[in-house]
């Protein structure tokens, strides 16, 4: 037997008291304190130390245990066959793993039992017992054994017959199956409840349970919970009712005697076709009504079913393979501060590697020095990530009940890490600013968005030779790029005559790239490539646009005072007047051709919807764009659209175009099909 470290029997402790507590608050309250991916991780953290160390393992803890003890205000009913969980698998090898236990405990098999897939329902599991055909009892599942009688509210749901769908009925019958709330009445409950002055549920799940266990069953109707049969267990057979040989036929007996089941069910002959059905729902369960979490996989003979009987907690036949999850806890390593163009401190939390959304995570940003004031930020604080889809990924809170003793707030730096200058922080700004002209990172930041494919599009100056040049003081200004020759160039660390070459000529091509790119280029405060557009199709020159002031800039549409003071500040500094007038003298274009000024109609026939926060477009300022280019920008997805153009936070929009499969757009890939036309 492994000894126990320090470490990890604290880390048992914390785990445990966390995940009651927690647990509690989920079934006890119907209020979690954490998403459920947090708990899984948890959870799953926790049987991990007591699989090291099985001399920890106690009767009373979370992972020995199917859900809470009943709540007090209903009665407590004794089950007659206990209601389990599921054993979760969250992966392809997870599946394997139990596909092979249960083969090991099965020797004898004569033929394989086969596999019914089911959709997994994010709800509450509710048992039905049915004596001579009525509905004489519901019951919530409790702690397994024990559950809450709470059958004048099940009778108000109405998937539930109160008598069964047969003429000779058997004496007693019960039936499993899960309540629910499809999201639109659940969105609606929450609607309600806001204007109650009501703490909202926090999901559909939450809401099902707690409803189930209103004392009023007239707010349960009005509540509409619905309800899908899985399970059904039979006195004996009767004139009309033949005993299920298998899942399969039991769930066609539920739906003979009335109860609704679930449709998106399938056979399956091997494990390879039930990953196709879970791949199949992986997108297609976003369309429905209700919320799914996973694909429940049972072994279809009852036979074999009855010989594999149960663990504590688990059937030994059946699966839950969850989808992955969009959240997930991890401890925050450090925090590294980057610097950008602008001069901008932006601090990352590099966290221990999660799985989300089916990638692995290691860092995401934390914004800015408000943001980290708002999550309260200590080192070795444990956080929430999410991930949602393509969106980037965030933390979204912290968990405090996680945070080791002694842990010191995390304090955005004084100095740049880049060139240790003082960094300023303006009451007004939440940003974090080095504003030292020459720090190496700010001028590191200018170069990479000069060369990136928005702005002059230089190949093969890729981050870790501008990193070069600039570190070297080869280059000190974008300008110094076009005095760059393939000798100097020669002289950096792994460079050949054949890129030292290709580089030169990239450099001479981009000369020809049009003024607003350029514009763009520069990398002024608050002008993206859209506002460089704006720009410079009201001022086809440099110096019509150097020779006005801010106000005149404000009066282009689409261009407010913030940038246009912007703008006009950049070129009166002399510093930016002596660039301009060193591009010019390399011949860069400073001037608008008549052709860039009518944008031609390419985007003609082209149907796209507009999703989430871009990050630097508005909508209107997108939308305008592509109308301008001839195409059309409509609210909502349908097989119809051309595109979709997915910004932060995106919600339903993007789920549905993902499962109608309809190409997604970033802004920049928006802007680049703009620009290639
Ligand atoms: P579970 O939800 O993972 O799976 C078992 C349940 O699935 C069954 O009891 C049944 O109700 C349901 N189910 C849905 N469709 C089914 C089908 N077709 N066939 C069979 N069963 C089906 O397990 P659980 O024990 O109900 O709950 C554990 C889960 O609760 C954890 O995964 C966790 O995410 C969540 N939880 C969260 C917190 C929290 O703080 N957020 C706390 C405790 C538990």
């Amino acid at each position: 037997m492994n000894t126990v470290s320090s470490s990890d029997q604290a880390r048992v402790q914390e785990l445990r008291q966390l995940l009651q507590k927690a647990s509690y608050a989920y079934y006890g309250l119907d209020a979690p304190l954490m998403e459920d991916a947090v708990y899984d991780q948890l959870y799953h953290e926790l049987v991990d130390l007591e699989t090291q160390y099985p001399q920890m393992i106690t009767p009373d803890s979370p992972t020995q245990r199917v859900g809470e003890r009943p709540a007090t205000q209903f009665v407590s009913v004794q089950h007659r066959i206990p209601l389990y969980s599921l054993e979760n698998a969250f992966d392809r090898g997870d599946m394997d793993t139990w596909d092979e236990r249960w083969h090991k405990l099965v020797p004898n098999l004569n033929k394989e039992p086969g596999y019914v897939t089911e959709l997994k329902i994010d709800g509450s599991a509710l048992a039905l017992t049915y004596e001579n055909g009525l509905l004489v009892r519901g019951t919530t599942r409790g702690d397994g054994t024990k559950g809450e009688e709470i059958t004048q509210n099940v009778r108000t749901i109405r998937s539930i017959p109160l008598r069964l769908n047969i003429e000779h009925p058997p004496e007693w019958l019960e039936v499993r199956g899960e309540a629910f709330l499809g999201l639109q009445v659940f969105d609606q409950i929450n609607r309600d409840r806001i204007q109650a002055g009501e703490a909202e549920f926090a999901n559909p799940r939450n809401a099902a349970a707690g409803t189930l266990r209103q004392l009023d069953s007239k707010v349960v109707a009005e509540r509409k919970l619905d309800f899908f049969a899985y399970t059904i267990h039979i006195s004996g057979p009767t004139d009309d009712l033949a005993l299920p040989q298998t899942q399969w036929q039991a769930l066609e007996t539920l739906k003979q005697l009335g109860f609704r089941v679930n449709p998106n069910r399938r056979q399956c002959g091997s494990l390879a076709e039930v990953q196709t059905y879970y791949d199949d729902w992986s997108l297609k369960r976003l369309d429905l009504p209700y919320l799914t979490d996973g694909v429940v996989i049972k072994l279809d003979d009852l036979g074999v079913q009855d010989e594999l009987g149960f663990t504590q907690k688990f059937p030994r036949w059946a699966i839950a393979w969850k989808y992955p999850p969009e959240e997930a806890a991890t401890r925050i390593e450090q925090i590294t501060v980057n610097v950008g163009r602008t001069g901008a401190l932006t601090p990352v939390a590099e966290f221990k590697p999660v799985q989300l959304a089916g990638t692995t995570v290691s860092r995401a940003t934390l914004h800015n020095r408000d943001r980290i004031s708002e999550l309260d930020i200590h080192i070795g604080d444990t956080v929430v990530v999410r991930k949602a889809g393509e969106i980037i990924p965030e933390v979204l809170r912290v968990l405090p009940e996680l945070r080791p003793a002694g842990a010191q707030p995390y304090q955005m730096p004084t100095v740049c890490p880049s060139c240790g200058q003082p960094a300023v922080q303006l009451e007004s700004e939440a940003v974090t600013r080095c504003v030292n002209a020459s720090c190496p990172a700010i001028l590191r930041g200018s170069l990479i968005h000069w060369v990136s494919r928005g702005a002059l599009d230089i190949d093969g100056l890729g981050e870790k030779i501008v990193g070069q040049l600039a570190d070297s003081q080869m280059v000190q200004s974008v300008a110094d790029l076009y005095e760059l020759t393939e000798d100097q160039l020669m002289a950096l660390e792994r460079m050949g005559t054949k890129l030292a070459r290709k580089i030169v000529g990239a450099i001479a091509t981009s000369k020809q790239q049009p003024w607003h790119r350029v514009l763009y280029g520069l990398g002024i405060r608050h002008v993206g490539s859209v506002n460089a557009q704006l720009l410079t199709e009201n001022y086809p020159t440099v110096d019509a646009l150097m020779a006005v002031d801010g106000d005149a800039i404000a009066t282009i549409h689409g261009i407010g005072p913030e940038i246009a003071q912007s703008v006009y500040e950049w070129f009166q500094t002399p510093t930016n007047q002596t660039l301009i007038q060193r591009l010019q003298a390399a011949g860069l274009q400073f001037t608008s051709t008549t052709a860039e000024l009518t944008r031609p109609q390419t985007l003609s026939g082209q149907t796209f919807v507009i999703t989430g926060t871009l990050p630097t477009l508005k909508r209107d300022q997108a939308k305008q764009l592509i109308q301008d280019a001839g195409g059309k920008v409509t609210g909502s997805v349908s097989k119809n659209t051309s595109y979709v153009v997915v910004g932060a936070d995106a919600g339903s929009k993007l789920t549905k175009a993902q499962s109608l499969g309809i190409k997604q757009l970033s802004e920049a890939d928006l802007l680049e099909l703009l620009e290639s036309a």
